[in-house]
């Protein structure tokens, strides 16, 4: 299978390694306006693909993404310290008017997977400019903020992270909502397990856990710049699903009909995905706050889409 990423910077680079370290794809094509900038970050991984993997990875121009089954679009400003998701939007939603056109016109039957802040305006922006429908049109949403929920909790009962089913949903961004109410451990409850293993999930615990799933983007900022490894890996995870066909259950972001009372936007919840992208929206059940949260996360992410002019 081929993948084309445009935007080879840090995120898109580190999805172009994780994807050629976990051999997922035949052949990565790097695409960035940056032209030198793609030839050295193909160059760079390439070296590292004998040592792992057999995948071919180099830089091109749009017209090397003809074929490509999936397309990641990394392209776009990077978030400055301190800069909230949201005021990204405005830069980063002309860049994508240009960079969907130019790769619909190569590889029109692509699934578009978005990777660039504010993710969910990014892919709803997406979604409205390529006409696709909504379930080709992939952000990388939660996904990131699922797995460190899941590492935060499971580090806390001293369980694996894969074997905690817990999900962060809605906004990847500060209205984001862990819901703690149906996080299982196995195919216990949270609160069953912590009694079991005498980890007890007292509030103390839930507030380390929940500022640490919704600052960690911020405090990695702060100290080396921006994010990558992490969504280079989640990237590759949704790709992985794609390319084996594999119907797994991820939070990742797409444009859904309606979300309690905000119809036509999207956001994060747990989703089907396979060879044909998002097959189905498994709505969880929620406590009372929960949905509160999910519906007022869906409302903001709503006005922000609707404040831009494309
Ligand atoms: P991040 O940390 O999100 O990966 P970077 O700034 O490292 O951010 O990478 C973003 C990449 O997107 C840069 O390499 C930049 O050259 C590229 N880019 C920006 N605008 C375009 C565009 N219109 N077409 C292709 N690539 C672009």
């Amino acid at each position: 299978m081929k993948v084309g990423i445009v935007g080879a910077g840090m995120v898109g680079s580190s999805a172009g390694y994780a994807l050629a370290v976990m051999g997922l794809a035949s052949s990565v094509v790097l695409v960035d306006q940056n032209h030198d900038l793609a030839v050295a970050q193909a160059e760079d991984i390439a070296h590292a693909v004998p040592f792992m993997s057999s995948t071919i990875v180099e830089a091109a121009d749009y017209g090397g993404l003809a074929g490509a089954r999936v397309v990641i679009l990394a392209a776009g400003v990077s978030q400055k310290p301190g800069e909230t998701r949201l005021a990204l939007l405005e830069r980063n939603a002309a860049v994508f008017k240009d960079v969907v056109g130019n790769v619909l016109a190569v590889a029109p039957d692509a699934i578009l997977l978005i990777a660039s802040n504010p993710v969910d305006i990014m892919a709803q922006i997406t979604q409205r400019i390529s006409g696709l429908p909504a379930s080709r049109v992939v952000g990388s949403g939660t996904i990131l903020d699922t797995a460190r929920f899941r590492s935060l909790l499971g580090r806390h009962l001293g369980i694996s992270p894969q074997s905690v089913h817990a999900y962060v949903l809605g906004e990847h961004g500060d209205s984001e909502v862990l819901a703690w109410s149906n996080a299982r451990v196995g195919s216990l409850s949270l609160a069953e397990v912590a009694a079991q293993v005498g980890s007890p999930i007292t509030q103390h615990v839930r507030a380390r856990i929940d500022d640490g799933v919704r600052n960690a983007a911020y405090k990695i900022i702060k100290g080396k710049g921006a994010t990558y490894y992490g969504i280079g890996a989640g990237l590759a995870r949704i790709i992985k699903a794609i390319a084996r066909d594999q119907h797994d259950v991820l939070t990742v972001s797409c444009v859904m009909a309606e979300i309690g009372d905000v119809r036509d936007v999207a956001l994060s919840i747990p989703r089907v995905i396979g060879a044909d992208g998002v097959s189905e929206d498994l709505m969880p059940d929620l406590a009372a706050e929960e949905l509160e949260g999910l519906g007022r996360s869906a409302q903001l992410l709503k006005d922000c889409v609707e404040s831009i002019s494309l």
